[in-house]
C-alpha cells in the first residue's frame, strides 16, 4: 500500500504539490458521459430514467416514487433503539439550523422618510439528493431536508438510488419522515439529477438541487446550472489535520481512515510540525487500514493521501488555507490562534475529541460541504441556501426630495433622461407628452 506523499515541506516538488492542491475529482473525464444521459433524461423522461437506473444501479423498477406501504415497512425494520439515534440527531440538526434562522424582515431609517429593509422568502421546492452507491446515507437525507424545512421550503422532494432488490435503506425512508420529507423517488446518479431538474411524467420539477454524491452527481449538478439553481459541487470527501506534538497519532490515524473509506476518490492529509507524531500517524494508518471493514476502498484512495512535516504552524495554516479542505480538524495546543488564521475550510473541528465524525451523523452541523478546494469560495450547507433575499425601501415624499438631485444628476449622465423624469414627475414637473 502506497501512502502517496510522505515527506518534509520542503522536499516537496512543484508538481507533486500541483497535484495535491489541485486533486482532481475526475469532474473533467466524466462530463461528456454525464451530459449524454442528461440530454436523454430532459427529452424521453421516465423512460429514459428506467434505461438509466437498470444500467446503473442493476433494477428495473416499475414506479421510482416510494410507496406509503414501503414507508411503513422500513418504520417497522427500524428498531425503536436506531429510530430514538436518528431523531437525537434530527434535533441537534434542527437546533443548529435554527439558530442560522435570519430575522425574516427587518427594516432600518437610513434618513428622515427613507426606511430600507429586507425580506427573507424561502424557496418553493428543493430536491435533495441522498447518496446510496457504495454506503447509504440516511445522516444526508436530515442534513438536507431539515435545513429547507426550517427556512420554510413548500416542497421537499428526496431521490436515493434503489439497492439491487429495487428498495431503499429503510433508515433512509426513516430519516425521510423524521425530517418532514414530502417525497422520496428511488433514482440515484446523474438521471436522479436530470429528473429533478427537467420534471419528468414521475418526478416534479425542483428550483434547487442540494446534497452531496459522487463524481457523476457532482459533474451532473454542475450541468443542470441553467434549469436548477444548486447548492455548490460536494463530491468525495477530504480531510485535513493540522497537528502538533500534542495531538493523539491513533486519533488522528482512524480520522484519516474514516474519510478513506467513503470512496477511492476521498483526499486525507496530515500536516504537522512533528516528525515524531507523522511517522506515528504514518504507521498508524497503515495497520488500521489492514483492519478496517472497508480495507478495499481505504487502500485505493489512501494513494490520494499524503503526510507532510512543516517547520512551523504557519505553514501548515498557509498550506491548509491554499487547499481550502472540506473538513479541517486542528489538534494543536492552542487551537483559538489557528482558528483565527484560517481562511478557507468547509467545517472545522476542534480539538481530539471532535472527529469528523460526530458531525457527519450528530453533533447538528451540516456534513454537506464543498471538496475539492471549493471551500475557497463556498460555504457548506447552511439555512441560507433555501432562502432568498428582497431588498425594500418605504420612502416618502421628503425623503426623496432629499436623493432627488442625486438620482437626477446620475440618470442624466447616464443618458436615462426618463429615469430622472420619472423623479422629477413626483416634484410637480410632468414629462412632455
Ligand atoms: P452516489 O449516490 O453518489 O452514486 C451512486 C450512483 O452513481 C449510482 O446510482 C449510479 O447511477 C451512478 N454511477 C455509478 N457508476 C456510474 C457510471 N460509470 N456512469 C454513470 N453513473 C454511474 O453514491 P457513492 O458512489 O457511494 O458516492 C457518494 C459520495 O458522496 C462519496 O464520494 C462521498 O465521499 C460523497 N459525500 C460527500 C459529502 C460532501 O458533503 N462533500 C457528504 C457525504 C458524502
Amino acid at each position: 500500500m502506497v501512502i502517496m506523499l510522505f515527506k518534509k515541506l520542503s522536499d516537496v516538488s512543484e508538481a507533486e504539490m500541483q497535484r495535491l492542491i489541485s486533486r482532481g475529482s475526475g469532474l473533467a473525464d466524466v462530463g461528456e458521459t454525464v451530459s449524454a444521459v442528461l440530454s436523454d433524461v430532459r427529452t424521453r423522461g421516465n423512460a429514459a430514467l428506467r434505461e438509466y437506473t437498470k444500467k446503473f444501479d442493476k433494477v428495473e423498477l416499475d414506479s421510482f416514487e416510494v410507496s406509503e406501504e414501503e414507508f411503513e415497512k422500513a418504520l417497522s425494520e427500524v428498531g425503536p433503539e436506531l429510530l430514538g439515534h436518528l431523531k437525537i440527531a434530527a434535533e441537534n440538526i434542527r437546533a443548529f439550523h435554527r439558530a442560522q434562522m435570519p430575522e425574516t424582515t427587518w427594516f432600518m431609517e437610513l434618513q428622515p422618510g427613507v426606511v430600507l429593509g429586507q425580506k427573507a422568502t424561502p424557496l418553493e421546492s428543493v430536491g435533495a439528493y441522498a447518496p446510496g452507491g457504495r454506503a447509504s446515507y440516511p445522516s444526508t437525507v436530515l442534513m438536507t431536508v431539515i435545513p429547507a424545512r426550517v427556512a420554510g421550503v413548500e416542497k421537499v422532494i428526496v431521490c436515493t438510488p434503489p439497492r439491487a432488490d429495487g428498495s431503499v435503506h429503510p433508515l433512509t425512508l426513516a430519516a425521510a419522515k423524521v425530517a418532514g420529507a414530502d417525497k422520496v423517488f428511488k433514482l440515484g446518479g446523474v438521471q436522479a439529477i436530470g429528473a429533478m431538474a427537467y420534471g419528468t411524467e414521475s418526478v416534479p420539477k425542483v428550483d434547487k438541487i442540494v446534497g452531496p454524491g459522487n463524481v457523476f452527481v457532482t459533474s451532473a449538478k454542475m450541468q443542470v446550472r441553467d434549469i436548477a439553481e444548486i447548492d455548490f459541487p460536494a463530491g468525495p470527501s477530504e480531510v485535513l489535520i493540522i497537528a502538533d506534538e500534542s495531538a493523539d497519532a491513533a486519533m488522528a490515524a482512524s480520522d484519516i481512515i474514516a474519510q478513506a473509506e467513503h470512496d477511492p476518490n476521498a483526499v486525507s492529509v496530515l500536516v504537522t510540525t512533528s516528525e515524531t507524531l507523522a511517522q506515528a500517524v504514518k504507521e498508524e494508518v497503515l495497520i488500521q487500514a489492514e483492519n478496517t471493514a472497508r480495507s478495499e476502498i481505504v487502500k485505493i484512495s489512501l494513494e490520494n493521501a499524503a503526510v507532510l512535516i512543516m517547520d512551523s504552524l504557519d505553514q501548515c495554516i498557509d498550506f491548509s488555507n491554499k487547499f481550502a479542505p472540506e473538513h479541517l480538524e486542528i489538534m494543536v495546543e492552542d487551537s483559538d490562534s489557528v482558528l483565527d488564521r484560517i481562511r478557507s475550510a468547509g467545517s472545522i473541528f476542534i480539538g481530539n475529541y471532535a472527529p469528523v465524525p460526530v458531525g457527519d451523523y450528530a453533533s447538528g452541523t451540516n456534513h454537506v460541504l464543498p471538496t475539492a478546494g471549493y471551500a475557497k469560495i463556498y460555504s457548506g450547507l447552511n439555512i441560507n441556501h433555501f432562502l432568498k433575499y428582497s431588498s425594500i425601501q418605504k420612502i416618502s415624499k421628503s425623503g426623496l426630495e432629499s436623493l432627488k438631485e442625486t438620482v437626477i444628476a446620475l440618470a442624466e449622465e447616464e443618458g436615462l433622461k426618463a429615469h430622472a423624469d420619472a423623479i422629477r414627475t413626483r416634484f410637480g414637473s410632468r414629462p412632455p407628452k
